[in-house]
């Protein structure tokens, strides 16, 4: 049965989408109810009604499910970045770790019964736990500058200074940000002429350092912006708690992409530098860093373990980004083993090198490229794979069987396209051996999530 737009409707909930959406199913017609929790009956009008699933706007709870709590902060519901801050943190865990084992039985084969599947490891105080924050900018009502975070699926913002997930000392940020802009009498960007002048406040900060950069992404030559505005800038930032680096980042172009490519400095670093175990990173704008410091911690001694690497090994870290496992399996290998890693970004690669350097290690080599492109011409006993979204390109996997690499330890945020990856692996005789969640995003329906397969017959 299709649904008109605007129809009321009666639904109960029986799952939870990618997003964190309530899921419910009407005779065979799937609907996506943003707010609305497993267990819960709901009323719902129609959004979007296509052939065989549709969106609803959730007008009522008319049975609440006993996990539905009170979000905490006031944006949750309107802001697009929390949503499941209405969904009681235990059933989240429990959320995510149905959801990696759903993924790995149905899309990737496995049997989750044989391997050793462990219970996912949460925060115990989710909050405040991010070290990177990319705020959008517009002016509003009133023609002021407004930073904020987009509401789920659009591009209106809803202006927030006190994000309840972010590290502190992006209130301190915006609010600096925001005097900077009137003060100056700086532009906010607007979307739809391409006018106005600042984009987006980056805000990244070393959670063991302290030590934290800001860069505004602005629609005009880097140059240009730094010219004008670089004296106030340093004047406003450099009272900020921590702050080692203040960044412009030049972004002339009409994309969703938040950065563009050229960075300048306006004062301080180029970099921040921070600690994770007893690694020292140096970390520029533009490179990957893990967003959860806390989580990461456990994260990589997960891979570590699964690695279970010997004196003498040869591990290749694909999607290495600035070398931040890479070391830990080079010193785990010791002197006489090597570990080389491949990633995209050359700035991100550029790090690495250094980052290798600033830690004393030199059995480990840091390719610049695709890593579709590593060819079979070096060996390699262990593989860990830490690729984006979209999982990892078939040919990656296919050099991964090709070299008879023992083990491959698959690093994924996305369960659905592991579960993919790890089908094709399978194929080539990889068993899931080891599964663990980690939750690196509280309040969201995100997952990472470390699995160890290999194979038996080589
Ligand atoms: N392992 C790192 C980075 C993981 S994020 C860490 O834990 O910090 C994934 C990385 O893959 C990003 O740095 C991204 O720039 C890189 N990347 C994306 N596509 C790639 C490709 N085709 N080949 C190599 N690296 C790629």
């Amino acid at each position: 049965m299709r649904y008109r737009k605007n129809e009321i409707i009666e639904i109960d909930i029986d799952d939870l989408g990618n997003e964190g959406e309530g899921i419910g199913h009407l005779d065979g017609y799937t609907l996506f109810i943003k707010g609305a929790l497993p267990g819960e009956r709901v009323r719902a009008g129609i959004m979007k009604a296509g052939k065989s699933y549709g969106y609803a706007r959730l007008l009522e709870v008319i049975k609440k499910s006993d996990e539905r709590i009170e979000p905490l902060c006031p944006a949750a519901g309107k802001c697009g970045g929390c949503a499941l801050q209405h969904l009681s943190y235990r059933e989240q865990l429990r959320f995510k770790q149905k959801k990696v084992i759903d993924c790995l039985e149905r899309i990737g084969g496995v049997n989750c019964e044989e391997a050793e599947v462990f219970p996912i490891i949460g925060m115990e105080t989710p909050w405040h736990y991010r070290n990177k924050a990319q705020f959008p900018v517009r002016a509003g009502k009133d023609g002021k500058a407004e930073a904020g975070i987009y509401a789920g699926r659009t591009h209106s913002v809803i202006p927030v200074t006190d994000c309840m997930i972010q590290d502190e000392v992006t209130k301190q940020v915006l609010e600096r940000f925001l005097e900077f802009m009137e003060r100056g009498k700086v532009s906010a960007y607007d979307e739809r002429s391409h006018t106005g002048k600042v984009r987006h406040v980056f805000i990244r900060k070393g959670f063991m350092t302290g030590e934290v950069m800001v860069c505004l992404v602005v629609n005009e030559p880097a140059e240009r912006f730094r010219k004008s505005y670089g004296k106030r800038m340093t004047e406003s930032f450099g009272k900020v708690d921590g702050i080692v680096s203040i960044q412009v980042n030049e972004n002339q172009e009409k994309t969703n992409v938040i950065m563009g490519r050229k960075y300048l400095t306006v004062w301080g670093k180029e970099h921040i530098e921070d600690i994770i175990g007893n690694m020292r990173y140096l970390i520029s704008g533009e490179s990957f860093y893990q967003v959860n410091a806390e989580q990461t911690v456990i994260l990589y001694k997960k891979v570590l373990e699964f690695a279970g690497l010997k004196e003498g090994g040869c591990v290749w870290d694909l999607y290495c980004g600035i070398g931040t496992i890479s070391l830990f399996l080079a010193a785990a290998v010791g002197e006489s083993g090597e570990v080389v890693g491949v990633e995209i970004v050359r700035k991100a690669i550029e790090d690495a090198k250094r980052n290798a350097a600033l830690n004393g290690i030199k059995n480990v080599r840091f390719i610049c490229g695709a890593a579709e492109d590593i060819g079979k011409t070096r060996r390699a006993d262990v593989v860990v794979v830490d690729p984006p979204r979209k999982g990892c390109d078939e040919e990656v996997l296919k050099v991964i069987g090709e070299v008879k690499a023992q083990k491959v330890v698959y690093v994924s945020c996305n369960p659905g396209t592991l579960g993919r990856d790890v089908k094709i692996l399978g194929e080539m005789g990889y068993d899931v051996k080891k599964v663990q969640g980690v939750d690196m995003f509280p309040w969201t329906g995100h997952v990472e999530i470390v699995v160890l397969l290999t194979t038996a017959n080589r």
